[in-house]
C-alpha cells in the first residue's frame, strides 16, 4: 500500500545530490539538493524529506500537501516537481527559493518600509486569493512559510508549506485547531469551525508585524493570548505607527475582525486601497 502512487524509488532517489539544510520544520527536513533527471536538465532544487516514521499515525498529511499543490500553478505559490519515497523516507521536489524566508528578513530589517510591506502582502493575498477560488485554505501563513524567490531586496515571494492546507467542499468548515497559535484565528483557537477566512486573519497578523517589528497580540501565555485575540482590540502604539498611513491601519483592522463575516475576503483584500494605491504612503520608518 503506496501512498505515493509509484512503488518506493531507490532508483529516483539516486537522481539527487542532497546539499545542505535549508530549514527544519514539524515533520523533517528541507535540504537544498541537485536533480538530474534522467533525459532532464540539472536543476537545483529544495527536497522535503519526511521520515515515514514521523507520520505514521497519519500519512495522509503527505498526500494531502502533493494532492493540493499539483493542480496548482501561480507565481506566489510554491511549484512541486516531483515526489516519491523509499523504504523510510518520503521526498517532496520543490522549486528553490534561494531568497530564505520573509521571517528572516523582518529579524534583519526589523520593520519594513509601507511599499515595501504592501509589496509583499500584496503578493500573499494574490496568492491567497488565487488559492482560495481553488477551494483551498491553507491554515499556516506565517513568516516562516513565505519565501523569497531571490536574494535581491525587491524578489518575489512564494507560499510555501502547505503541509496542512485543506481542500474546502462549498460550506464546509473545519473543526480541528491547526496552525501557530501566534497567527491563528479566534475561531481556530477556540475549536470553532472555521474556514477560508483564517487566512486572511494570518495576514493580518503579518502585516501588522511588518510594519513595526512586534506582533500584535504579545501575551506569553496560551490562556492569556486566545483571551487577548478574542477581544479584537487591535492597539497601534503612537511611538511605533505614527508614521504609519490610515490606510495601512484600516487595512489591517479589516483583517483582524473576530467575527468572520466581518472579515475581509482575499479578493475584497486584493482591492482594498492599502495594496491598489501605487507605492502606498512611502513614508521611511528607520
Ligand atoms: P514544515 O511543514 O516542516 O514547516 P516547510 O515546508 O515549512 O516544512 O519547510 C521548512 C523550512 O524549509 C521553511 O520554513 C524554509 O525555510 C525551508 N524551505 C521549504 N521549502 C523551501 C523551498 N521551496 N525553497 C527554499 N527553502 C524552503
Ligand atoms: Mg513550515
Amino acid at each position: 500500500d503506496h501512498l505515493l502512487s509509484q512503488p518506493p524509488s531507490f532508483k529516483k532517489k539516486k537522481e539527487y545530490t542532497l546539499l545542505e539544510v535549508l530549514g527544519r520544520g514539524g515533520f523533517g527536513k528541507v535540504v537544498r539538493a541537485e536533480w538530474k533527471p534522467l533525459n532532464g536538465e540539472v536543476k537545483d532544487v529544495a527536497l522535503k524529506i519526511i521520515p515515514k516514521k514521523l507520520v505514521r499515525d497519519n500519512p495522509s498529511v503527505v498526500l494531502d500537501e502533493i494532492n493540493v499543490l499539483k493542480g496548482l500553478d501561480h507565481p506566489n505559490i510554491v511549484h512541486v516537481w516531483d515526489h516519491f519515497e523509499s523504504r523510510d523516507k518520503y521526498y517532496l521536489t520543490f522549486e528553490l527559493a534561494v531568497g530564505g524566508e520573509l521571517f528572516d528578513r523582518i529579524t534583519e530589517r526589523g520593520r519594513f518600509t509601507e511599499k515595501d510591506a504592501a509589496q509583499c502582502i500584496r503578493q500573499v493575498v494574490a496568492a491567497t486569493a488565487y488559492l482560495h477560488a481553488h477551494s483551498i485554505v491553507h491554515r499556516d501563513l506565517k513568516p516562516e512559510n513565505i519565501l523569497y524567490k531571490t536574494r535581491d531586496p525587491n524578489s518575489q515571494l512564494v507560499i510555501a508549506d502547505f503541509g496542512i492546507a485543506k481542500h474546502l467542499e462549498p460550506n464546509e468548515e473545519l473543526t480541528c485547531t491547526a496552525g501557530s497559535v501566534g497567527y491563528a484565528a479566534p475561531e481556530v483557537l477556540t475549536g470553532k469551525g472555521h474556514g477560508m477566512k483564517v487566512d486572511l486573519w494570518s495576514i493580518g497578523v503579518i502585516a501588522y508585524t511588518l510594519l513595526c517589528g512586534y506582533s500584535p497580540f504579545r501575551s506569553e501565555d496560551k490562556e492569556e493570548f486566545v483571551r487577548e485575540t478574542m477581544k479584537g482590540k487591535i492597539v497601534f502604539h503612537e511611538r511605533y505607527w505614527k508614521n504609519v498611513s490610515q490606510t495601512a491601519k484600516d487595512f489591517i483592522r479589516a483583517l483582524l475582525q473576530v467575527d468572520p463575516h466581518k472579515r475581509l475576503s482575499a479578493d475584497e483584500a486584493l482591492r482594498h486601497p492599502w495594496l491598489t494605491t501605487e507605492g502606498a504612503a512611502d513614508v521611511d520608518l528607520s
